[in-house]
């Protein structure tokens, strides 16, 4: 298995600055603000504080990049913030543009939701993006450790239309299902 481990920070980019080339597979993350994404990268990369956890949601907006010499993990900034202001919307939907529109190895996407809640609009609306620009993609559920264990038998009762082997229930607490995500990202980059 890949060594995430090694995994380091390498560098935050606002939509002020010109978005460098993409030169390795790339694995995207993407959710809502608060939905676990940074804990998650940490503990996929046993990190403790490698990527930020708690943010203030709606503070300065960046794609944040971690660096391992086979791949590189994306951070893309988190949506769906209510109190957030238009210009911040926009700010953000740029951003994504710019990503996305940058000719970069994307291998998978790593859709995360909280396992406690149906997908949101903005979740659906992602996945969606995904599906119609044929990026591979899975659904992390998170903080499945706050779920019994028969609630978490049935999470997947969420996402009627996905194929199981989409889903992976995970947390950053217990560690369920990292090191299914890590397979998952480990095939991805053809490895
Ligand atoms: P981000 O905004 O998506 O990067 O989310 P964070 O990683 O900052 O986490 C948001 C909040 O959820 C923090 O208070 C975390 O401690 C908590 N959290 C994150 N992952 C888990 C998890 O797996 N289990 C539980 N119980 N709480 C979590």
């Amino acid at each position: 298995m890949l060594n995430f481990e090694t995994v380091a920070f390498e560098t935050s980019f606002g939509f002020s600055q010109q978005l460098f080339a993409s030169d390795k597979p790339e694995i995207v993350f993407t959710g809502r603000s608060n939905v676990g994404k940074s804990s998650l990268i940490n503990k996929l990369c046993n990190k403790k504080s490698m990527a930020k956890v708690g943010q203030t949601p709606g503070k300065t907006q960046t794609i944040n990049f971690y660096n391992h010499p086979q791949f590189r993990l994306v951070d893309l900034p988190g949506y769906g913030y209510a109190k957030r202001a238009k210009s911040r919307k926009d700010d953000w939907g740029n951003l994504m543009e710019d990503y996305f529109q940058s000719g970069r190895d994307i291998r998978l996407a790593v859709a995360l939701t909280d396992i406690r809640h149906e997908p949101t609009a903005d979740d659906r609306m992602m996945i969606d993006f995904f599906v119609k620009a044929d990026i591979p993609f899975v659904i992390a559920a998170t903080k499945a450790d706050k779920l019994n264990k028969t609630e978490l038998a049935s999470f997947h009762k969420n996402f009627p239309n996905m194929n199981s082997s989409r889903l992976i229930a995970v947390s950053a607490l217990s560690g369920l299902g990292i090191d299914d995500l890590k397979r998952a990202i480990e095939d991805a980059c053809g490895n």
